[in-house]
């Protein structure tokens, strides 16, 4: 043989006639030497192979489509650094050009060319600065009064999404949880002003909660702040999580005030990656007006003319997610993101209706508000099925589909539900798909002889919790 090395891995080898093809992928060590890039493309791309395809991934809020020409900027992109500003100033004009846009769809009153906001990675690092900004404002207030700032807390319902955990345990803030109930499932105004007190930073509202898909009503929520603002002195803020709803409500619900149109909105999050239209990796943060920004958190820059405020977490950061955003803004404009926004709607609507008319389910509210949904097993079908919902989620994953099942937070942790985000890329069609794999799923699960183990384990432990719900774990409201 002219060349017994060609196995090895050179420009002539077969990817799949090569020796690494033969051997495991390094998982402690770094290879001893190089090898093709054929080769290790090949390698990469086939560890992730076998995973869901995003655009079936039913369970992510997370941008999974974007078109051609939105993917090819991003691509080009991916070699700059965001906080390179002096090197890429027209990145930061466009980023706070981003600000600006986003700010006005909330109706900021902000008259400053130059709104204040941040970018952000996601909406984490987004909640993450709105909260920091608000006990900060908080402490200076206090320490001016002589007063102590040792035990700072904030209100919220018990459907939080995680990050506020998080920020409660980094910076030591105590979260007050306001307990969300069949009955009431938003933020109730009257229970989370019980748990405030003068330690309050603020409150925090969620559009689009994650476990359900509903909104807070912030209007209510600032109403009653506001008499109970009055009555203590006190001037508790309202952060508005808006990780979904913040590019819903804009352009399905314009009419719908839940934004700095009220007095106690003084910061907002969203995120740039759910239905902001962008692929992962932003959010944003807007302040009503810049006093809310506290000094210590951000610093000036002036880059081409623009005077622009830097605040973030983070040092560096991919720039292309900013293109990506100021793209979708230029491409599809306020009539562009409503058509995506409401077919997403549409598609939800419907899911939520034929889900609603099957046999074994019951839709968790009768209202649609965002592009997302829940339903649960009825309690009459549950307490005779030998299956489970997570058995359903296990079926539909062999047509490819990734449709969660979960039990939903504190208080109602023994409720099973499943849920279904439609995002962009999500069609009508799709969607007829998807309901006659549940139909088929549903069918098969019903020939079922004996019970299935998720189904024997949820009765085992509903027996040793006592639980007052149905064994299936169905809803059953308490007498
Ligand atoms: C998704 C979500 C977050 C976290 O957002 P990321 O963009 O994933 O960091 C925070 N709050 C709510 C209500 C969410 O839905």
């Amino acid at each position: 043989m002219e060349d017994s090395n060609f196995r090895k891995g050179d420009a002539k080898t077969a990817i799949f006639g090569s020796e690494k093809m033969l051997q495991a992928s390094p998982v402690d060590k770094i290879p001893d030497g190089p090898t093709t890039p054929e080769i290790a493309y090949q390698m990469v791309k086939d560890e992730t192979f076998a995973q869901t395809q995003p655009r079936l991934n039913l369970a992510t809020f997370v941008t999974t489509y974007m078109d051609d020409y939105a993917t090819k900027l991003m691509n080009e992109a991916i070699n700059i650094n965001y906080i390179d500003e002096t090197e890429y100033p027209r990145i930061a004009v466009m980023n706070a050009k981003c600000i600006n846009i986003v700010a006005n769809l909330w109706n900021t009153p902000e008259q400053a060319k130059w709104k204040a906001g941040a970018l952000a990675i996601g909406s984490s690092e987004a909640c993450m600065l709105g909260g920091v900004a608000a006990w900060l404002r908080w402490r200076k207030k206090r320490q001016a009064a002589g007063k102590p700032v040792d035990k700072p807390n904030f209100v919220i319902s018990t459907g939080f999404q995680v990050v506020w955990e998080k920020f409660a345990q980094l910076w030591q803030i105590e979260m007050r949880q306001v307990p969300l109930t069949l009955e009431k499932t938003t933020l109730d105004p009257e229970e989370a002003l019980k748990m405030c007190d003068e330690n309050t930073i603020c409150i925090v509202p969620i559009q689009g909660v994650t476990w359900t898909g509903l909104n807070d009503d912030v209007e209510a929520l600032d109403k009653a702040l506001d008499a109970y603002n009055t009555k203590t002195g006190y001037d508790i803020p309202i952060h508005v999580d808006a990780a979904s709803g913040g590019f819903i409500l804009p352009f399905l619900k314009p009419e719908l005030k839940w934004d700095f149109r009220l007095k106690w909105v003084l910061s907002i999050s969203t995120s740039g990656h759910k239905f902001g239209l962008v692929y992962p990796g932003l959010g944003w943060v807007v302040w009503k007006d810049k006093s809310y920004l506290p000094d210590s958190m951000s610093f000036s820059v002036n880059y081409l003319g623009a005077n622009i405020t830097q605040v973030g977490l983070n040092f560096s950061r991919p720039a292309a997610q900013i293109l990506g955003q100021y793209y979708q803004f230029i491409r599809l404009g306020f009539e562009g993101y409503k058509a995506v926004q409401e077919n997403s709607m549409a598609v939800t609507q419907y899911l939520h209706d034929q889900i609603g008319k099957m046999a074994p389910f019951v839709n968790y509210s009768n209202e649609v508000v965002n592009p997302l949904f829940i339903w649960y097993l009825k309690p009459d079908y549950a307490k005779k099925a030998k299956w489970t919902l997570y058995d359903l989620q296990d079926k539909l994953k062999q047509s490819g589909w990734m449709v969660p099942a979960y039990t939903l937070p504190n208080n109602l942790e023994n409720h099973v539900v499943m849920r279904i985000v439609a995002r962009q890329g999500f069609s009508r069609d799709m969607a007829d798909q998807l309901l006659n794999d549940i139909t088929g799923a549903v069918a098969e699960l019903e020939k079922l002889e004996y019970p299935t183990p998720t189904r024997i384990a949820q009765d085992k432990n509903q027996e040793v919790k006592g639980s007052v719900f149905t064994h299936t774990g169905m809803p059953h409201k308490k007498k």
